[in-house]
Parts: structure tokens; sequence; C-alpha cells
């Protein structure tokens, strides 16, 4: 028989703290979504453990079976990894900003008037013109690549490379560039920063002269003339999940981070036509997609983002009805073959509409799929998930759970 494959369908910050009793999704209407709790079984799920705040990243790492306390290091890594960027143990990566500066002197007596450089989005040359830069002198070679829009990744890597220095983005608007400073006593770090201060007084220099800025000087455009680098951390390559699992593994989504998290953990990506990351994606394509990878891959993510940005806005009604519109898709969800296929479908976090931020309260979790002790619960909200028989269980445990039900774990003991 072939083996069974396991989809997971997250809906990013879904869940909620009740408002007077009432929750988005509690208050949705989601019959297909229901349809599934009720075939399926229920619980409640700390993604990283009670009371941790889960990012989307750290989230998404345990939910498919990487313990974020031990493999992440930061947003720099993955970022890097979602560029393109092949990654080596210990190699620095930073997020990184084009962003605009104005000032007379020094890179670091400028002050930062916008931190997107007015959204720039052909970076390009750009960045073709900064890979000029030459840091064998310190001992350390880099790797730039652009992201979508102003974003972009760098990776210092080298003997004398260590992790132990500061940001060079201010972080705000109105304020001089910073300085990477070093975070211990030891060389490697004083070399580090004197290598990235080098790095950020040079690339300003080409940026400042280069024709685009020129260009969009004449325009009244801001110039892209300074990089902002952020986010660092050391990379700690972690074991492919193909070779740590023996599945193949894709992800769906629309958002840069989660892809940079299937890069990092050896995903094949699988790119919708207008799968976008925010509420005007291409819900339609993806569910279809998902349903389509099942054929090539032996485990699948789902990943739809933008129930999270109406929590971050505090938009009650638009996070409720952004939740019907994943239901209605959702109704192709109940003719997969359910001896063949165990469907998981949860949230990363829950980002309440009053916190306007991720918090901790547990994420409802239904899993589906023949065999499962079906429970009493009929609907797929948090506030009764707690009911079903999963219990409470934590995201890392997750992936175990499903590999058990389809009869893929291996037996520990005799
Ligand atoms: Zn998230
Ligand atoms: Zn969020």
């Amino acid at each position: 028989m072939d083996p069974k494959k396991i989809l997971f369908v997250v809906i990013d910050g879904v869940s909620d703290r009740p408002i007077e009793g009432k929750t988005p999704l509690d208050s949705a209407s989601t019959p297909n979504l229901d349809y599934l709790a009720k075939v399926g079984i229920n619980g409640i799920m700390d993604t990283i453990a009670p009371g941790i705040r889960p990012g989307s990243d750290t989230s998404h790492l345990a939910l498919f079976g990487y313990d974020p306390f031990e493999c992440y290091s930061g947003r720099g890594p993955i970022e890097a990894a979602g560029a393109g960027i092949k990654l080596e143990d210990g190699d620095l990566a930073f997020r990184v900003n084009f962003g605009t500066v104005e000032g007379k002197g020094s890179v670091f007596d400028k002050i930062v008037v916008d931190r997107r450089a007015g959204r720039i989005d052909d970076t390009d040359d750009l960045v073709e013109a900064v890979r000029k830069i030459d840091l064998s002198s310190f001992g350390i070679d880099f790797v730039f690549e652009r992201g979508s829009g102003h974003r972009g990744a760098i990776v210092f890597r080298g003997i004398n490379v260590s992790d132990r220095v500061s940001d060079t983005d201010p972080k705000e608007m109105g304020l001089k560039v910073k300085k990477a400073k070093p975070l211990d006593e030891s060389e490697e770090a004083k070399i580090t920063a004197e290598a990235i201060n080098y790095f950020m007084e040079e690339s300003h220099k080409i940026l400042e002269e280069h024709p685009k800025n020129h260009e969009r000087g004449k325009k009244g455009l801001l110039k892209a003339n300074v990089l902002l680098l952020r986010g660092g951390g050391k990379v700690r390559k972690v074991q492919p999940f193909e070779e740590k699992f023996g599945m193949r593994l894709a992800f769906i989504t629309g958002t840069t981070l989660i892809k940079g998290i299937g890069k990092f953990i050896g995903a094949d990506l699988i790119e919708v036509k207008g799968a976008t990351g925010n509420k005007n994606t291409n819900l339609k394509g993806k569910f279809e997609a998902a349903i389509t990878a099942l054929d090539s891959h032996d485990v699948v993510l789902l990943h739809i983002k933008a129930a999270d940005e109406f929590g971050h806005d505090g938009d009650f009604d638009g996070k409720m009805e952004f939740i019907q519109r994943v239901d209605d898709e959702a109704e192709i969800l109940k003719e997969l073959d359910f001896s063949k296929v165990c469907l998981i479908v949860t949230a990363d976090h829950s980002t309440p509409i009053k916190a306007r931020d991720h918090t901790a309260d547990p994420v409802p979790v239904t899993i589906v799929h023949e065999g499962v002790r079906v429970d009493e619960i009929d609907r797929f909200s948090e506030l009764i998930a707690y009911k079903g028989g999963l219990c409470r269980i934590r995201g890392v445990d997750l992936l175990n759970i499903a590999l058990d039900l389809t009869n893929r774990a291996k037996k520990f003991g005799a």
C-alpha cells in the first residue's frame, strides 16, 4: 500500500482571547471546519511551551519536529535561507533593509530618514554593485542577496567571523546609523565588527554614487543609499527534513518568513499564482495546490497568513470574515480519503484582537484520519477544543502524533 500522507493546514494566528465571551473564530460560520472537527480528534496545543509567546518562525520549526530552542538563533539565518543563500555552519546572517540616509561625512554621522528607501522594489543593480566590496583583508567573505521589495539578506563567512556583534539598524527613523560593536572581548568579535563597519561605509559610498540613485533623486524618489543590518544570528545548520524523517516535505505559503523556514529545514517550496500572504491571497489556488502536492510529497504545509494580520490590526470583524472565506475553500478537504491522508488543521499561535500581537494562549488542533478516536467536539473553536481527546499537547509532539497515526513511527524499545 502507498505510504500515507500528512497535510498540515496552518491558519496563522487564527485563535484569540474572548471579548465578552466571543472570539472571531468561535463567532465565524465555519461549517466545513466544523465538519472536520466532528469527524476528527481535537485538542489544544502550546506550539512551543505553555506561556511562551511564539514567533511564526519558531512555532513552525516546532510543528515540523525541530526544537526551536536548539536550532533557532534569530531571524537573520531564516531570512538568508529564504533569500536563497546556501548557508554553512558558523555563518553570521543578518536581515537587510535598503534605507535612506541624509547628512554629511561618514555613514555613521548620517540620519536615517526612511528605513525602506521609499519602498524601493528594483534593487538588482544595487545588490550587484555592493557585491564588489572586498573584505578579504579581514579574512571574511560575504554573500548578499535581495529579498522582496526593500529587503535582503547578508551572510558573513570565514574563520574570523563571530556572532557577538551588534546590529547597524537603529530601527527608528530620525536616528543615526549604528556602528557594529563587538559584544565580547574576543579577537573574532572585534574583527567582525570592523569588517561590518567597513562594509557599511563602502556600501554607502557605492550606493550614493550609483546611477540608479541619481535617477531616483531626479524623479524625487528617496535614494536607497544605505544598508541597515538587523536580526544577526549564527547559522546552526539543521538536518534536512527528508534526512531526519525520511519523507519529502513541501511548503505552500505566500509569506517570506515561512518560505525561509521551509528552505532552512529543506522543504520544497511550491509557488501558487496569486499567493500573496495577505487577505487578497488566492485561497482557492492554495488549497488545490496543497491537494495536488500530496501526490509528489509525503508531508505538505498549507500556510494561510491573513488571520494573523487582522489580529495585529485589532480587526475582529475582518478576522472573522477572513476565517469564513478560509472555511469556504476548506470544503475541498472533506473530499480527502482519510484512510490515506492524515489531515491536521491548526494554528501557529494566537493573535488576539486586543493584544494585537502573538500570545501564548494555546491554539486549537484537529486531526482527521482513519482510526483516530473521534471525540465529542463538533466545532472548530479554540473555546471548546480542550474538551477533545487530544487534550493539551506541545507543538513539537504534533508531527510524532501524525507519524504514529499513519504508522510511520518506529517502536521505542522491544
Ligand atoms: Zn504566525
Ligand atoms: Zn503575527
